[in-house]
């Protein structure tokens, strides 16, 4: 028994086990640090009736901080590249905080009810939230989230706390449990050691797992009541490859999970000589293994794993850290530290995808009854134009470094592939006429993440460079399942025989068009699917860091006779069983 392991109180703890979706691999053993974001939980304490005017200056002081943050970030937003929404979003939460609803009557709670300024100032928010979700009209009653995250605020400034994520403790390695975290909120995790996260929200393919995946910590979501059941420092083991959460194990489960864990480690360390080495077929077919990453801190993963190049650059995480928008400068000094860093292999930089679960405040916010089906990726890039030149300015720019691709997502038409292409033109030019250098011939290319998108990709490769498959979405469009909804995560399904016929035909019509194509959804990092989709054609796998050895010793020790003749098989049935006979021969 390790320090992890050792029993913090002596008393008997019942053991259970919670099933939930398997979002990150690997196995952790760790105690439970819960935490809530989502909702605000303050502590409550009685004020003494001579420190009641103290608290109510402590209360004039955090709005004052509150303010001077608003300020400044509107100052920040005074240049031209700022969107219309986010300038409108500060303004709404700029009338929230000087409202006198907001700003004194929290002052008479603490008088009246002498509690602390925290209690008050989220007594007084469950008021106006109420009130807020009577109105008929729909615009107002989403205005009741404004003022939950103006509340937030307020009670961070309260507490001197500048994030809402914990510090990790490092007496004992901790399994973060939380009812639900933003793909922001992880992003923090970048910085900080958790060991493991569990949630009750959340699918496999949700942002926030894409990036537990990439941080190679186990992760299991969709747990529904998780937050509810665990207590602080419970001994977990977390299951990232089985999707279960093990709560007080005893002593054989322990010792069972911990040589499980073992083995694990010893496994990655072999793969490790595999890092300089070609995916190569047995019979001499080349695969391109390229990574997808977040963040310019993640190149050192690239180099690490011996990545071919990268095959995503997920542009909007620069956004989802911050509270105000990058600048051109900014932007480009973040591409431009990738195209260097990969020293002339390509880096694939896509264009901002935000919306549905990236949100940013102010951008693309406005209510929605279905975000993952409104004013997302490209369609907010062409709705706010200034916003998105910037961004092509500051890749352009970053092209004359390095092998610089431009990736357009979700494009659903034509139209828009078009569009796209005009405002890159405009790009070019304006760099040109203030003689700014940049790669003339930067590739362009499309997701392929709409069914729409794999039917009309024909008509795109006429226009654009190279396709990219972004299954994750391409599931979620073509099963009509929400991919952050922990109610319909259990049928979120990569081998639908309908997904993997649009997989294959996307495949086949970008090699009857002479034009590249990659996966560079999570499909290209699932080990059961490399051979199908080596037998489907695909020569471009794009996928995590962490995930490349593995799937590289997959590719070296695959035969595409034999995957070919799978895949074929595959596209010809229908029955999902079937599907997993096929794919469990194929792989043994
Ligand atoms: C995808 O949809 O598969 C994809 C790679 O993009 P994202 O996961 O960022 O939506
Ligand atoms: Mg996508």
């Amino acid at each position: 028994m390790n320090a992890i392991t050792e029993p913090l109180q002596p008393e008997h703890k019942i053991s259970f086990v919670l099933h939930g979706v398997a979002a990150a691999p690997g196995i952790a053993i760790a105690r439970a640090q819960l935490v809530s974001n989502a909702t605000l939980e303050v502590a409550h304490y009685d004020v003494a009736e001579s420190e009641v005017a103290a608290e109510q200056l402590r209360f004039d002081n955090a709005i004052l901080a509150v303010r001077t943050e608003f300020e400044t970030l509107h100052e920040r937003m005074k240049g031209d590249d700022a969107p219309a929404d986010f300038t409108a979003f500060l303004d709404v939460h700029w009338m929230i905080l000087t409202d006198a609803q907001l700003a004194k009557e929290p002052k008479r709670i603490i008088a009246e009810q002498r509690c602390n300024a925290e209690w008050a100032v989220t007594q007084q928010m469950n008021t106006l939230v109420e009130q807020f979700e009577q109105f008929e009209d729909a615009y107002l009653r989403e205005r009741s989230h404004d003022v939950v995250q103006v509340v937030e605020r307020i009670v961070k400034a309260l507490m001197g706390k500048p994030s809402a994520l914990p510090i990790t403790n490092l007496a004992h390695a901790s399994a973060l449990v939380a009812h639900d975290l933003s793909p922001a909120d992880v992003i923090h995790f970048k910085e900080t050691s958790f060991a493991a996260f569990v949630t009750d929200a959340g699918g496999a393919t949700s942002h926030t797992a894409i990036v537990a995946r990439s941080l190679g910590i186990p992760a299991v979501v969709a747990l529904h009541n998780a937050r509810s059941l665990l207590r602080e420092a419970e001994l977990l083991i977390v299951d990232g490859d089985s999707g279960l959460v093990i709560v007080n194990p005893d002593a054989h489960v322990l010792a069972e999970y911990e040589l499980k864990q073992q083995t694990q480690v010893l496994e990655k360390q072999k793969l490790k000589r595999l890092v300089s080495t070609r995916a190569i077929t047995l019979d001499g077919v080349t695969v391109d293994l390229n990574a997808n990453i977040e963040l310019p801190h993640d190149l050192k993963g690239c180099i690490e794993f011996g990545a071919d190049g990268i095959g995503l650059f997920r542009s909007e995480f620069l956004f989802l850290h911050r509270e105000d928008l990058p600048t051109e400068d900014e932007q480009f000094e973040a591409y431009k530290t990738v195209a260097e860093g990969m020293k002339g292999q390509p880096v694939t930089i896509r264009t901002f995808d935000l919306g549905a679960d990236k949100r940013m405040p102010g951008l693309g916010d406005r209510p929605s009854e279905n975000p993952a089906l409104g004013l997302r990726a490209i369609r907010l890039c062409l709705a706010e134009p200034k916003l998105f030149m910037t961004q092509l300015r500051a890749i352009l720019r970053a092209s004359a470094f390095g092998k610089v691709r431009i990736l357009i997502p979700m494009i659903a038409n034509s139209h828009e592939v078009r569009q796209a292409l005009a405002f890159i033109e405009r790009a070019k030019v304006e760099l040109s006429t203030q003689k700014i250098a940049f790669d003339q011939s930067v590739p362009v290319g499309a997701m392929i993440e709409i069914p729409a998108a794999v039917i009309s990709l024909p008509h795109f490769a006429e226009q654009l460079d190279f396709m990219s498959i972004g299954t994750n979405d391409l599931i979620q469009y073509t099963l009509a399942i929400d991919r952050t909804d922990d109610a319909v995560a259990h049928m979120y399904d990569s081998l639908h025989p309908a997904v993997l016929k649009l997989v294959a035909m996307a495949i086949r019509s970008s090699i009857k068009a002479n034009t590249p194509i990659a996966v560079c959804g999570e499909m290209a990092g699932e080990l059961r699917l490399t051979r199908l989709l080596l037998g489907f054609g695909l020569r471009n796998f794009s996928m995590h860091p962490k995930q490349l050895l593995t799937i590289k010793q997959r590719i070296l020790t695959s035969s595409i006779a034999d995957c070919e003749a799978a895949a074929a098989k595959v596209l010809r049935t229908d029955e999902p069983e079937k599907i997993s006979v096929i794919l469990a021969k194929l792989n043994a």
